[in-house]
């Protein structure tokens, strides 16, 4: 399989404040297409650095993000945006939805901006979402919020979903729910999922869980036979 993402000595250090905050020092990684990855870690281990940097959002101090053989500091302006619209899905843990659109609306607009969009109303319907295309946020649920936002992400048929503690905000069924539509998406289309969380049951579901420790990683577990979220309890 071809790798997909690669970092190769990734450094970030924030001079926001008074004293320069090492978050990643030196992550070394290589994820094939299709590969379903769990990041663990605690809270300040450098798990959303990692994500944003690898969805564009973000730049490194130090090393380099590989996308598809690409260094994306070879990248110029208008390729980094493609890369960030047509090769990223993003998911967030607090869904980052437009209040004033409707779902159908908030799924439409980000697929508009790519180049090889899915139909939104389909990717709505397949997640469950057909008669609730016309709501508002607000007047949706947590977990349909979330699903809403991973249609979204979906709809733009992009390379790698990448989903930053996309649970953390649900209850434990919704929660399992949400996670069996990424596990699936992974499995039938093929893209490669990296998700972050907290919780370690999940890790049994991935292909490979990375452990990352104060911005470096500590253990990488392949996992020869992941289960579905179903067969996970925590
Ligand atoms: P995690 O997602 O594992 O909880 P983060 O990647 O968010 O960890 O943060 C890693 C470290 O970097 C933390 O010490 C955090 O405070 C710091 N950090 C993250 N983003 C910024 C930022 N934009 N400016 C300054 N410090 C940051
Ligand atoms: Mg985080």
């Amino acid at each position: 399989m071809e790798t997909v993402i690669q970092t190769r000595n990734l450094h970030k250090t924030f001079y926001t404040g008074e004293v320069p905050v090492h978050a990643l020092k030196g992550i070394d990684l290589k994820v094939p297409e299709g590969q379903f990855v769990v990041i663990l870690g605690p809270s300040g281990s450098g798990k959303s650095t990692l994500l944003n940097i690898l969805g564009g959002m973000d730049i490194p101090t130090e090393g380099e993000f590989i996308y598809r053989g690409t260094p994306l500091q070879q990248m110029n302006k208008h390729d980094l945006t493609m890369f960030r619209r047509n090769a990223v899905g993003f998911i967030f843990q607090f869904y980052n939805l437009m209040p004033n659109l409707t779902a159908f609306e908030n799924v439409a607009l980000a697929a508009e901006l790519t180049d090889t969009p899915l139909d939104s109303g389909e990717v709505l319907a397949e997640i469950g979402l057909a008669d609730r295309k016309e709501h508002f946020p607000a007047q949706l649920s947590g977990g349909e919020q979330q699903r809403v936002a991973i249609a979204r992400a979906i709809a733009k048929n992009p390379d790698i979903l990448l989903c930053d503690e996309p649970t953390g905000a649900l209850d434990y069924q919704t929660g399992k729910q949400v996670l069996n539509y990424l596990h699936k998406i992974n499995r039938e289309r093929g893209k490669t999922l990296l998700v972050i969380t907290h919780n370690a049951a999940i890790g049994k579901m991935a292909d490979r869980v990375i452990n990352l420790k104060d911005g470096r990683i500590d253990r990488i577990e392949e996992n020869a036979n992941p289960v579905t979220a179903d067969e996970v309890s925590w």
